[in-house]
């Protein structure tokens, strides 16, 4: 919702909010509107957004508030104080307990409030604002030698003030400590408003030298429990950190022993006060680093070597974390991270401890893993080490263990791995004998858990599987029951990372102790009198297993609908305890596995990154939580499910995937595969159902059927084109853009041109066949791409057979695979289509022949959207064959068979820039277009690290997405090529090479004709 700047539109906001929920939420949005720039969101989809995290739980608030400027929170705060609303402090909502999910207002630090406000290298320090993503900070200082080293695995997304709020833990914590190890200070709003520094207790003064006095007192008072019940051991989160004037963890709090008042807000999870900023101390960033693979053949036996592991390194040594045989499975069954576990594993481990050593010298550090491997010697265990040295195998092997709970949440079915007892802490020398019973206590109760994470620091994450619609929370009462009681015989840490929040609040009282916890209310109620900030939160919780706060408690129920696509394979159930789902099409689903599809989006928040890989464009140009994948799938699910009033039909759901381009960059980045690209047609369908279809729909997805009738009046048809008053009017007709250009039509080209290739009889006999798929774009507008690639596949010796139409009933010659429908959702239009095409390419595929296409997205339907829409056995065998022409060189070249052609490519003159399209990375295809660039001799190849083009199809040329396109494409593709003047930009896209074009004036060209253009003529 825009920022209100008048009473008027204030009033309005007041009306309807008041109509829709109650008096006190309109009088809220009324004020916040009237009084702040900010984004102020009361709607039911937008509440039902923010009602989720990264946990089992769901509380819907009253709204949300998108602050612009810092001020602008104390404002809110203000509002929140005089109508008693409850506040929700948020950052990236990654939080797996729970603590971001509560009534009130919700106030979203992470649009705006993200800047660095002080960088002081001399002293080694950072303030920051607290909506700031640690990866944004790292990034931004890497230059100068120092990093922020707290390195949660959600740390594309997580936010400093998150991280601060539940003091947050990274893979590193046994050499630079927990959040609370390496804050300074922290500036922070109370609820009555006061705005206070809190840092050092020495120096303080007025109401914060008063907190600490009360506090210290407190602490002095409670000495006699604070040495029995604090639990002593690094990784300790629970609680409100009273320890501060009496330390208790492994690793005192500040370098000089003084009290430091900002470690009391530390892992406060918003319950004490607003933070408004924070210093946090810098580390030197290693420069060398190597890691020692140890692989175990018993679990028990990595788990007791932990203890002696750690002694290693003389101070380098910076992490020892562990990936257990499932984790290992289930690597191995994801294409993205095969080939790196593979790099670490020998034979087949029960389990592997990555043990990481890093400095300034590489050498020393070769040194520590020899040592390591000399241990592992001396235990029994020779040869077990794999030793990288290198950077890139580590880096590699580090992502895949940061996609730890990722990777187990890919499980389809309803029962999922659960966070309640995920990060318990026990001292080393109990590891072994906690796992092992905890293990026993998960087949007691028919399910188990997988391990993995900080052995370093005894915090080892493990997640039974539960299906908390039926049996899982009474089971989940149980574990935790048997799970403290372990934990408390071994003197560990209930809640050793991800903190309190709803799963483990109740538990506090239990760690601490009646008299400590007394203590907790005290502070509670000293700094928040009010108890405005997170209510019944740390004090006075509600229990864990209270199903009414569950995403998919009691209630939840999913409406039934006819779904257009095929989703029987998400409609499974598993087995908790072996993980085998059952047939697809089983899982009782009501929506015919689109709920369940869509139900596999656990919260977690990676599609709210901004580094690497292509998910998800449209929230990275607007950084709202409705256009991430997240903010699409709660949408569906609470359509899906009756919490969304007009279903997958109404306007919300219409809103929320309105910026989606489809590019699947979730399908491949999303950890747990959420393909929010092929739901976009699902729900297009059903919206056109009720809805009908735009115009702008129609002209676009019948361009296949009518192109070659307009390709005959090429001076009518490109009239808009030259007419700036004509594209205005189309603009007014269609709502497509009168800024952007058409594609010119050309009443010469592919489909009507000289006539290339041998006859279907012939490459059915050929010795080196293969079948050329034309598409639309290629064959009416960019001809010279498809010569092109027939030239080249002759040029290397092929029988080139041009794809036809088998049946000619239909108008037009040429052959489509129906996208141009699919993006609009008309699916049956689309299956038409795509009937005749795969008919047409059935013997050949038959035969084994390569179908080889040209534009991505249109020869990648076959692989993709062809296996969906109920075409039958001929969908997959025609599937098995089709490759892009990029793909299908760079295989060839693999088995040796393009001598020929290489030996007429002439040297390349220019370097080569490559911009990838979209559906190209989703399906990890990239790395062919590189290898076939490189058939030209002494070519140089560069990848452009960009997202979408924001082109995708006909998005781009829409007035209404015309802005969010470009913004798309000023990311980091169009710099680039900028920055490039002298490079020859590749993009095998139809669309990527139109925003190319009007964004730089520069011509991008197909791969295809890059070749041909290096062929000897
Ligand atoms: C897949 C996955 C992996 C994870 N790995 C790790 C890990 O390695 N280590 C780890 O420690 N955690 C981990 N977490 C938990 C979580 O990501 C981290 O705790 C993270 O730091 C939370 O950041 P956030 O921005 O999402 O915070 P949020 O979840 O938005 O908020 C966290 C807490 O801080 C409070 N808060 C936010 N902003 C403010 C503010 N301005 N003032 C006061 N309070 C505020 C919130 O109310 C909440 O209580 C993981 C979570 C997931 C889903
Ligand atoms: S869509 Fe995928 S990446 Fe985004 S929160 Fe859901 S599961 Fe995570
Ligand atoms: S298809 Fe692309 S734009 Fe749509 S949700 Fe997925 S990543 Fe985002």
């Amino acid at each position: 919702m825009a920022a209100a700047t008048s009473t008027d539109s204030a009033l309005q906001t007041y009306e309807q909010v008041a109509a829709a929920s109650n008096e006190v939420a309109g009088l809220l949005a009324k004020h916040l509107k009237t009084e702040t720039q900010g984004e102020v969101m009361f709607s039911a989809a937008d509440r039902g957004r923010y009602a989720t995290d990264a946990s089992i739980y769901q509380v819907t608030p009253l709204g949300i508030f998108v602050p612009k400027h810092a001020e602008e929170v104390a404002t809110a705060m203000a509002i929140c104080r005089d109508l008693k609303v409850p506040i929700v402090p948020r950052g990236g909502g990654t939080s797996q307990c729970g603590q971001t999910t509560g009534v009130g207002l919700v106030i979203d630090h992470s649009k705006y409030v993200r800047n660095v406000l002080n960088l002081d290298l001399h002293a080694g320090t950072v303030e920051v604002q607290p909506g700031m993503v640690l990866d944004s900070l790292n990034t931004s200082i890497k230059k100068h030698g120092v990093w922020f080293p707290v390195d949660v695995s959600t740390g594309a997304q997580a936010t400093l003030g998150g991280m601060a709020g539940n003091n947050s833990c990274g893979s590193r914590s046994i050499a630079y400590g927990n959040m609370v190890h390496n804050v300074l200070g922290a500036k922070a709003w109370l609820s009555n408003g006061e705005l206070l520094d809190f840092s050092h207790f020495d120096q303080s003064s007025g109401r914060a030298k008063e907190i600490g006095e009360f506090v210290r007192q407190l602490a002095f008072h409670h000495q006699a429990e604070l040495q029995t019940h604090w639990p002593k051991v690094l990784r300790r989160v629970a609680g409100y950190n009273l320890d501060i004037f009496d330390n208790q963890n492994e690793r005192p709090y500040t370098n000089d022993g003084k009290v430091n008042l900002s470690h009391l807000l530390v892992g406060s999870e918003g319950t004490l006060a607003m933070t408004q900023s924070l210093t946090l101390k810098l580390s030197e960033l290693p420069t060398a680093k190597v890691l020692g693979v140890v692989n175990f053949n018993s679990f028990h036996k990595a788990m007791d070597s932990a203890q002696h592991i750690v002694k290693l390194g003389n101070g380098s040594l910076t992490a020892v974390e562990l990936v257990d045989r499932t984790m290992i499975d289930l690597s191995l069954k994801i294409p993205a991270f095969a080939p790196t576990i593979r790099t670490a594993i020998i034979g087949e481990p029960e389990a592997i401890l990555l043990v990481e050593f890093a400095g300034t010298d590489k050498e020393k550090l070769k040194l520590e893993l020899k040592q390591l491997v000399a241990l592992m010697g001396d235990m029994g265990l020779p040869n077990s080490v794999v030793e990288m040295v290198d950077d890139a195998p580590q880096k590699n092997l580090w992502e895949v263990r940061k996609a730890g709970l990722n990777i187990m949440m890919s499980l389809k079915g309803d029962g999922k791995p659960v966070s309640f007892i995920e990060d318990c802490a026990v001292p080393l020398e109990h590891l072994a004998e906690y796992t092992d019973a905890l293990t026993q206590v998960f087949q007691k109760h028919g399910t188990k858990g997988t391990w993995y994470a900080h052995a370093s620091v005894g915090t080892l994450h493990v997640r039974p599987i539960l299906d908390m619609r039926r049996d899982g929370p009474l089971k989940m009462r149980a574990i935790a029951e048997e799970a403290s009681a372990l934990v408390r015989k071994f003197k560990g840490a209930y809640s050793g990372e991800h903190g309190d929040g709803l799963c483990r609040g109740e538990w506090i009282e239990w760690q601490f102790g009646p008299a400590l916890q007394q203590a907790f209310v005290q502070i509670k109620q000293h700094l928040d009198p009010l108890n405005l900030l997170s209510p019944n939160r740390m004090v006075n919780p509600p229990k864990m297993d209270d199903t009414s706060l569950m995403r998919f408690g009691n209630n939840y129920k999913i409406i039934p609908i006819q779904t257009v696509l095929d989703w029987s394979a998400w409609n499974v159930h598993n087995d908790a305890a072996t993980e085998e789902t059952t047939l697809p099409g089983t899982g009782q689903d009501p929506a015919q596995g689109l709920a369940k599809a869509v139900e596999m989006c656990n919260n977690n928040g990676t599609c709210r990154k901004f580094d690497a890989g292509t998910m998800c464009p449209s929230f990275r140009v607007t950084r709202d939580e409705v256009h991430t994948t997240r903010g699409r799938a709660n949408t569906l699910r609470l359509a899906l499910s009756g919490q969304l009033q007009g279903g997958l039909e109404s306007p919300e759901v219409k809103e929320a995937m309105d910026l989606c381009v489809g590019c699947k960059g979730c399908k491949r980045d999303c950890p747990t595969g959420v393909d929010m690209a092929l739901m976009k047609i699902e729900v297009q369908h059903h919206y056109n159902e009720k809805h009908g279809l735009q115009l702008k729909d129609t002209l676009i997805s019948n361009l296949p059927r009518y192109a070659h009738i307009a390709s005959q009046w090429p001076g009518l048809m490109n009239l808009r084109n030259q007419s700036p008053l004509l594209a205005k009017l189309a603009e007014s007709l269609t709502g497509l853009s009168a800024e952007r250009s058409w594609p010119e039509w050309k009443k010469e080209h592919f489909f009507n041109g000289p006539r290339v290739g041998v006859s279907a009889e012939e490459v059915l006999k050929a010795s080196k066949p293969v079948i050329l798929f034309v598409d639309t774009f290629n064959g009416y507008f960019e001809s010279e791409n498809a010569w092109a690639a027939h030239n080249v596949l002759s040029a290397a010796g092929y029988q080139v057979h041009i794809a036809s139409r088998t049946k000619q009933d239909t108008p037009g010659q040429h052959l489509c695979c129906g996208r141009t429908y699919l993006a609009s959702g008309q699916v049956s239009k689309a299956k038409e289509h795509a009937q005749a095409l795969l008919e047409a390419l059935l013997p050949f595929a038959q035969k084994g022949i390569a179908i080889v296409g040209l534009e991505p997205s249109c020869l990648l339907t076959l692989r993709d959207e062809s296996l969906v829409m109920g075409l039958g056995e001929i969908a997959e065998t025609v599937a098995a064959h089709a490759v892009l022409f990029e793909e299908f060189l760079a295989e060839e070249n693999k088995a040796g068979k393009l001598d020929a052609l290489k030996a007429k490519l002439t040297p390349a003159q220019k370097p080569i820039l490559v911009h990838g399209h979209c559906h190209q990375k989703a399906f990890g295809l990239m790395p062919s277009v590189t290898d076939a660039i490189q058939l030209i001799p002494e070519v140089k190849v560069d990848l452009i690290e960009s997202s979408c083009c924001g082109m995708a199809g006909s998005f781009g040329y829409e007035a209404s997405h015309l802005e969010v396109s470009k913004r798309m494409a000023e990311a980091n593709l169009l710099p680039s090529i900028r920055n490039n003047k002298d490079a020859c930009v590749v993009a095998d896209g139809t669309s990527c090479r139109h925003q190319i074009m009007d964004g730089t004036d520069r011509e991008a060209i197909h791969v295809a004709l890059l070749l041909a253009q290096h062929l000897q003529k």
